[in-house]
């Protein structure tokens, strides 16, 4: 019988791994200059955290858990998403007491969402993210947008938009929300059951219906553009000139909620307005969340951070076009004819290798031509051919596959000349 892949998950094969790999180092090498440092976490947690950490309300807690019970009973949940574990790493490590503030962290790695799979939508997908826990300044909000902006540009994007909103401290969350109450309220039951239920408990999360997102309401809701209190107002503010100052373009859109519970002043999403990326056009989502430490058992830690999933950037980069810079070639293949040359191969194989230069031979007793063949599928940039006269006379025949050029080097040499023509050395 023949196994089939789960449903909404993917093999990255070969030709494709590359281009990931060419990605996460992308990541990793704007995190260094930017000072955030890897945190490794379980790739489950217990269930409580996620309810708790990205909250209730939550289409993720709702109705995308991957949760199960171990062998003991525990109820264990494969994670949604990052934060809430970083969040939860902050506090177990006792992170808030280094001296070093704020705490600023990247993590990578499969999620897990049971979600009805499409383009750039999966049940396990890869995130790439950051966390600066620990202070609130809108300087700390604008690096992390930064940081995120400056990867879609080294990948070469060029059609990308960021949208950005303040969600506001508590009490103008709290002003806003009887508001939204209000308004919603005398025809709620034109609306979803999610909204229903939402309306009381969490009624910002209406504006983030995808089913109800045509309702005449949505668009005359009460915005919290209007409801921010001076505090508020002036750290957006603040945060919008410091935007401005990095050359930073943005739209505001009052209407921006993020997906999760704990968000407060910033949210932002990163799109994609490339033509012909389809129905899903956000790239990355972050926003600041001042009350996820302390909900998790923390000190008062206020936090800001972004989330970008590979798939949906590797898509982007299809609808723009763009071929990552990636090849798999081979700098030497040795041909080797007869059992002492190919023993003798096989030494200088480990010999290339062990000085990192990307080698191979044929293991399949092909002839000569079969081996040239061999080299050729494998865009070797040489091609090394050792026979008996060869190796009696202690030399090795070296092709330039490019220029064509062929030269007779002494075998003693040959490790060495190749260093030379690879890396400079
Ligand atoms: P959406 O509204 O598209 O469902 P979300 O609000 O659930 O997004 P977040 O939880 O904020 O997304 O996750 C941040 C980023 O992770 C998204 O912007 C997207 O790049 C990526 N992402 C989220 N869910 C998926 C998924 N199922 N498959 C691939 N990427 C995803
Ligand atoms: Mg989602």
């Amino acid at each position: 019988m023949a196994y089939k892949i789960p449903r909404g998950t993917q093999d990255i094969l070969p030709g494709d791994s590359e281009k990931w790999q060419w990605i996460e180092t992308i990541a990793k090498e704007t995190c260094k200059a930017y000072q955030y440092r890897e945190i490794r976490t379980p790739m489950f947690e217990h269930t409580d955290l996620f309810t708790r950490g990205v909250g209730e309300s939550t289409d993720i807690v709702q109705k995308e858990m991957y949760t199960f019970d171990d062998r003991k009973g525990r109820s264990l949940t494969l994670r949604p998403e990052g934060t809430a574990s970083v969040a939860r790493a902050f506090v177990e490590n006792k992170l808030y007491a280094n001296p070093v503030q704020p705490t600023k962290l990247y993590y990578i790695g499969p999620m897990f969402r049971y979600e009805r799979p499409q383009t750039g939508r999966y049940r396990q997908f890869y995130q790439f993210g950051i966390e600066a826990i620990g202070i609130n300044d809108p300087a700390i909000d604008a690096e992390v947008i930064s940081l995120a902006l400056s990867i879609y540009k080294k990948a070469g994007l060029k059609n990308i938009k960021l949208v950005i909103n303040s969600l506001g401290d508590k009490d103008s969350r709290a002003a806003h929300k009887e508001a939204l109450i209000r308004h919603f309220e005398p025809r709620i039951d034109e609306f979803c059951g999610d909204c229903q239920k939402r309306l009381h408990t969490n009624p910002l999360r209406i504006l983030d219906c995808k089913q109800d997102r045509d309702h005449e309401l949505m668009g005359t809701a009460p915005s919290i553009q209007d409801y921010l209190n001076e505090e508020s107002k002036e750290y957006f503010n603040k945060l919008l000139t410091y935007l401005s100052d990095l050359d930073i373009p943005y739209t505001v859109d009052p209407n921006l909620v993020r997906g999760l519970d704990y968000y407060n002043h910033t949210a932002f999403e990163i799109m994609s307005d490339a033509e012909g990326f389809g129905a899903i056009t956000t790239l990355a989502g972050g926003g600041r969340y001042n009350g996820l430490v302390e909900e998790v058992g923390g000190p008062e830690a206020p936090g800001i951070g972004f989330a970008m999933s590979i798939e949906r950037l590797l898509a982007a980069l299809d609808a723009e076009q763009i071929e990552p810079p990636v090849t798999n070639e081979t700098d030497c293949f040795i041909a080797a004819l007869g059992d002492k040359a190919r023993d003798a191969a096989v030494r200088l194989l480990a010999q290339l290798r062990a000085e990192g230069i990307s080698s191979e031979i044929d293991y399949e007793n092909k002839k000569l031509k079969g081996q040239f063949k061999a080299a050729e599928r494998r865009s070797a940039k040489f091609i090394a051919i050792l026979g008996e006269n060869e190796l009696n006379e202690q030399k090795i025949n070296v092709k330039d596959t490019e220029t064509g050029e062929q030269l007779e080097i002494k075998l003693d040499e040959f490790v060495r000349f190749m260093k030379a023509n690879i890396t400079g050395a």
